[in-house]
């Protein structure tokens, strides 16, 4: 590694490494399925991961919270601020970046598909891999988080192994505790598509019904974000 890249390494990781809330990750993109496409020539990437609070999410099954709520707006607000530094951090160092945004709330309204998959990344950069839920499942704080991605066209490497098949086992907790049934207990690999996992059209209805429960604009449920093991795990630690 040239000391260029060291060094946007080094100030990355002393801004991302240390705090108990973020997780990070560097990956390839360069498979053509995971390159945004507005900026295909950005074919590595920054994945940042923040915590959502353990009692924003620990009541989720009795349905969505003006703390959780909240609680999504705090740490996707620290993401956008976290990426736009990384973003400076890679540009000081001579190469291109775009910091994108957190929030997935620009989707289309026909397919619910955004330009660019987050969690798709996370398992590139082995965060962690998309549950039966069709979340990105993390051993550290289970689907507890929110995620963003800085693009990059900066030779990073990482240690860390592509996360390629789901580590959800036998379990079926989230399965079990959707209210709409929209789970289709399928283990995901990285051959299968998020329609494969999940009735995206189900879950959306359904959390169009949850949010209109608390008066909330947007559509939002997450009973399968309590209900993941990984998750409780981090709640109760
Ligand atoms: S968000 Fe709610 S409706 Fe959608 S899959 Fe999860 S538990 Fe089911
Ligand atoms: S609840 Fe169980 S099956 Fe669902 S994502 Fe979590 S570990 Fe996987």
């Amino acid at each position: 590694m040239d000391t260029k890249l060291k060094l946007v390494c080094e100030r990355i990781d002393d801004m991302l490494g240390y705090p108990e809330n973020i997780i990070y990750g560097f990956a390839d993109l360069s498979d053509d399925k995971y390159l945004h496409p507005s900026y295909p020539y950005l074919g590595k990437c920054v994945v940042i991961g923040v915590s959502l609070s353990k009692s924003s999410v620990s009541d989720l099954l009795n349905g969505i919270s003006q703390e959780y709520i909240d609680e999504c707006y705090r740490a996707n607000a620290e993401l956008d601020v976290l990426a736009a530094q990384v973003q400076d951090i890679l540009e000081d160092g001579g190469y291109r970046a775009k910091a994108l945004l957190s929030s997935t709330s620009d989707y289309d309204p026909i397919t619910y598909r955004t330009d660019f998959s987050h969690k798709r990344a996370a398992t590139k950069a082995g965060l962690g891999w998309i549950g039966m839920s069709g979340l990105l499942v993390t051993k550290k704080i289970g689907s507890a988080l929110r995620l963003n991605t800085v693009l990059t066209d900066a030779p990073l490497s990482t240690d860390n192994e592509p996360v390629r098949v789901s580590e959800c086992g036998d379990c079926v907790a989230c399965m079990k505790h959707c209210p709409s049934n929209s789970i289709k207990g399928v283990l995901w690999d990285r051959s299968l598509d998020r329609d494969d996992l999940i009735d995206v059209k189900s879950c959306y209805n359904e959390c169009v019904d949850a949010a209109s429960k608390v008066d909330f604009e947007y559509p939002l449920c997450g009973k399968c974000i309590t209900s993941c093991p990984f998750t409780l795990k981090y709640i109760q630690r």
